[in-house]
């Protein structure tokens, strides 16, 4: 009876396992490689028309990833082969490898929470909103000489946007920089929540680097777009957008891309007026309660604000403005230079199958333009250090927004490497 009930139990969960990426049946990822810009251009097109979700940009050196749901699998093959697009198969059963992966996040979860006793954040899977937004709380509970808890606002469906200062000061002393960490606008992106609160370890829990509690004060916001986030772990994996349902279209396609939507050149390249689009722009310059949070963030601490780091995955680059127009401000030389002694020391510590960092303007790096940035928000509006990280991810398997959880500690601690150097860079300046 008991084996029984056993059996039945886990064939229940297997079911549940099955049922949640039912979405993506049929669907069928593409590494595509245009060898000349008029078929990087068809590219772009067949993004457009088809709604094809990219997951890695291509240029005209370098391999994109694309997905394409079974509807319209046929006409973008044969748009491909028209065009005389090199292209490849790279995921040919999407379904079946998120069940794969979920499976793998579940037990390393089971696992984790026996090892660490359920306390701290454990970094050997990926969790989920009310895990990180209980270790917030938590932080704040247990160390409330050095940190404040602060929610300034609920998202669209009324979870609660958090951040946490951190200071030795109280913020009372206004000659201490402040650096701002901001992780998860990109829902998917799933590598970049525990980089931001990995440095809330690092400072609070582990601190190795005296010297970046004494110098400087911190904000640091992990989780910038909960609703997204969640969605991501409880229905679409691949959900990139906010879940916010204002202006037309917006019951069928909810949702705004986060980093479209600040007020720099809002909705002018790189970016949709189609709700249904991932990059669409919203209905205004901050229309979504997610990014005017990191909006008023910026402006309450400016000038004192100097470096400001916002995490997505992935493509191991640190980009700097502007990013509409690939133009350099009058800060690049700092731009450039703190960039690279971020990026070396991520290097120095990362693992040889990861790729090395690549610094530069995002639009030269990316090889694409796009307007609404945060990172060129935060630099218009003064912050002199505005980086936009794009973390590392795999070519094998899903392993680019779904990077193995046993590299989430690794990426962790390679982050906080170049976290440092920037702080450092900014204590010399
Ligand atoms: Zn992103």
């Amino acid at each position: 009876m008991f084996i029984m009930k056993i059996v039945g139990i886990v064939l229940l969960l297997a079911a549940a396992v099955c049922a949640k990426h039912e979405e993506y049946n049929g669907w069928t990822s593409y590494a595509v490689n245009p060898s000349t810009f008029e078929q990087l251009k068809v590219i772009g097109q067949l993004v457009d028309q088809y709604e094809v979700d990219v997951f890695s940009y291509p240029t005209v050196q370098r391999e994109g990833l694309v997905l394409v749901r079974p509807e319209v699998n046929d006409s973008v093959v044969k748009a491909l082969e028209e065009n005389q697009i090199s292209y490849s198969v790279h995921v040919s059963d999407i379904k079946a490898v998120l069940d794969q992966e979920d499976a793998v996040n579940a037990r390393r979860k089971v696992e984790a929470r026996g090892r660490s006793g359920g306390r701290s954040l454990p970094y050997d899977a990926y969790q989920e909103f009310p895990v990180i937004d209980d270790y917030l709380q938590d932080i704040a509970r247990r160390y409330p000489n050095l940190v404040k808890l602060v929610t300034p606002a609920n998202s669209f469906e009324g979870r609660p946007i958090r951040y946490l200062k951190i200071s030795t000061t109280n913020f009372e002393d206004t000659r201490k920089p402040v650096i701002f960490l901001e992780g998860g606008i990109h829902a998917r992106e799933w590598i970049s929540p525990p980089t931001v609160t990995w440095a809330i370890h690092k400072l609070v829990e582990n601190n190795t680097e005296p010297d970046l509690l004494r110098d400087f004060d911190w904000i640091l916001l992990p989780v910038s777009n909960p609703d997204g986030y969640q969605f991501t772990h409880t229905n679409s994996r691949f959900w990139r957008k906010t879940r916010s349902t204002v202006g037309q279209n917006t019951a069928r396609c909810p949702g705004v891309d986060g980093n479209r939507n600040y007020d720099f050149q809002w909705n002018t390249v790189g970016t949709s007026s189609n709700p249904c689009s991932d990059t669409y722009a919203g209905t205004a310059p901050f229309s979504e309660i997610e990014t005017r949070v990191v909006r008023d963030i910026i402006h309450e601490y400016l000038p004192r604000m100097k470096l400001f780091l916002t995490m997505h995955s992935y493509g191991s680059m640190i980009l700097y403005p502007w990013g509409h127009d690939g133009s350099l401000s009058s800060n690049a030389f700092a731009l450039h230079t703190v960039g690279v002694a971020m990026a070396e020391d991520i290097d120095k510590v990362s693992l040889p199958n990861f790729p090395s960092y690549t610094v530069g303007n995002s639009v030269l790096v990316i090889g694409y333009a796009a307007a609404g940035a945060a990172e060129d928000y935060a630099h218009l509006a003064g912050v002199p250090l505005s980086y936009t990280y794009e973390l590392p991810g795999l070519r094998s398997g899903l392993n680019g927004f779904n990077l193995d959880p046993i590299y989430i500690q690794q990426v962790a601690i390679e982050t906080w490497a170049g976290i440092v150097a920037g702080a450092r860079r900014i204590a010399q300046m």
